[in-house]
């Protein structure tokens, strides 16, 4: 095992003794500390690092494990076998165990250090100095190795940056983390400008953890978001997509709604909510909150969350306005209605990437609300036996939780589902279907339709 006080660069760190830290090795993944000891016993250190740090510290739950180590991605690679290099922007390795991943990455420095990685690191170790930036000052490619305290200031924030040794159990700390952490605020490390330019999501990262963590965003590091948002018009769609699952699935969507709102954020990632938002419908606003509140619930449960339901909520008071403004043009609702729901779903393309498989399932929840709000007797058990049913029956009774008045359909699919087939054939009796109650219309008869009478609404989509 190599002494940790040789470690090139720990003479810049603060070290904190297992006395004075809470983390305990009983609180880690069992298969990260075997990815540290197999880097010890092959010659290299390996430090615990981000978010698992900072969450043990914090004695909270970490959602995974990272590592950082003085091996290169190929070093990693040979000493497990189990691993795979992936990225080009940042090479990781990933070692997999089962259905855990540990994420492994090279110590790195910055792209004017590397007289300091020549000074610091073993020639061998300084392989593909490869990075580059745009004009802007934009990484696009970040490959360029260093030592442990360089690694400490790539990283984002001061929490972010504390390292975790399993050689003696201490916590190192070069950029004043953990007191931080006691302040309990979320710091850029290096000046706030040009650490966002380099990587414009930090901005998105800060409001993510502040919210999560309950963090204040320190003063000099909030300061700078508002002007510069934009630089967010630059990020890749698909990892604005991936961003935003991450900040509504970080069990504090409402905040983090709230947040994206004030710090002028959200208009380069939700732009058609909060711009639709504002002349919607009221019960379509208190939909999207409430549907907001349900998926920080069901984090909180540990209950499956699906993106398709996200986008649909988020994206539901556009439609909602779209669909009054057809209902005052006098426009058929019902064929409208995917011409509509293609146009709301491109606005949030022009922003963020969307895979196909979600946006149309969020579109089949879109369409499913009009089978839900009437239900026939031809239509009833394939809309109950419906893939996306489940969601679309979730989305219907936030709808109405909203204010909607929906005739109470929603009671009437939640007594549909829990009776057994006979009393299903039952109700499924009493329901008329599309076809004969135009004709008896047409012939001027009384309406006969449960399903109707009882959704007299005209609202449906
Ligand atoms: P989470 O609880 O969401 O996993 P995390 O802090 O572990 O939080 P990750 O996205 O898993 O976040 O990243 C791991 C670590 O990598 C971070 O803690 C930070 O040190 C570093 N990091 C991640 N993204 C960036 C970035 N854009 N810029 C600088 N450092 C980053
Ligand atoms: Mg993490």
């Amino acid at each position: 095992m190599p002494d940790l006080y040789s470690l090139p660069g720990i003479d810049h760190a603060t070290i904190i003794p297992r006395k004075q830290h809470n983390i305990s090795r009983q609180a880690i993944s069992p298969n990260a500390l075997k990815v540290l000891y197999r880097l010890n016993k092959a010659g290299f250190t390996g430090f615990l690092v981000g978010g698992s740090v900072r969450d043990l510290l914090l004695g909270k739950s970490p959602k995974d494990f990272d590592i950082a180590t003085d091996a290169s991605p190929e070093e990693i690679r040979q000493i497990f076998r189990n691993s795979r290099i992936i990225g080009r922007r940042f090479k990781i390795v990933h070692v997999r165990f089962g259905r855990e991943i540990i994420e492994v990455t090279t110590f790195r420095a910055h792209h004017e250090a590397s007289n300091r990685i020549d000074k610091h690191v073993p020639k061998r170790k300084i392989r593909g100095l490869d990075s580059a930036h745009t004009n802007e000052g934009m990484i696009l490619r970040d490959n360029v190795y260093g030592s442990i305290d360089e690694d400490s200031l790539r990283r984002d924030f001061t929490v972010n940056a504390l390292y975790y040794t399993p050689n003696g159990f201490s916590v190192l700390d070069f950029n004043n983390g953990m007191q931080d952490i006691v302040n309990r605020q979320i710091r850029i490390i290096g000046d706030p400008v040009a650490r966002y330019r380099e990587d414009p999501v930090r901005m998105l990262r800060a409001i993510r953890f502040a919210a999560k963590l309950d963090f204040d965003i320190e003063q000099d590091t909030a300061a700078p978001i508002q002007k510069l948002g934009d630089l967010l018009l630059s990020i890749a769609p698909a990892r604005l997509y991936d961003e935003i699952l991450k900040l509504f699935y970080s069990g504090h969507a409402v905040k983090i709604f709230e947040m994206l709102k004030s710090s002028g954020l959200g208009q380069y990632l939700i732009a058609p909510t909060l711009e639709s938002i504002e002349c919607c419908p009221p019960a379509a606003a208190k939909m999207l909150h409430l549907a907001l509140e349900n998926t920080d619930q069901r984090i909180a449960d540990s209950k499956s969350v699906s993106p398709h339901f996200l986008f649909a909520a988020l994206l539901w008071p556009l439609l909602c306005r779209k669909r009054e403004q057809a209902k005052r043009d006098n426009q058929d609702q019902r064929s409208n209605f995917l011409p509509m729901a293609n146009q709301v779903i491109s606005t949030q393309l022009a922003i963020t990437a969307i895979p196909r498989r979600v946006s149309y399932a969020s579109r089949d929840i879109w369409e499913m609300q009009w089978k839900l709000e009437h239900p026939t007797r031809r239509n009833a058990l394939s809309t109950l036996n419906h893939t996306c049913f489940r969601a679309a029956y979730d989305f219907l009774l936030l709808r109405e939780a909203a204010g909607e008045d929906l005739g109470r359909c929603g009671q009437w699919w939640t007594d549909f589902q829990l009776s057994d087939t006979n009393q299903q054939e039952k109700t499924l009796e009493s329901l008329s279907n599309p076809r004969r109650r135009r004709r008896q219309r047409n012939k001027g008869r009384k309406k006969i339709n449960p399903g109707t009478s009882r959704h007299n609404h005209k609202d449906g989509i």
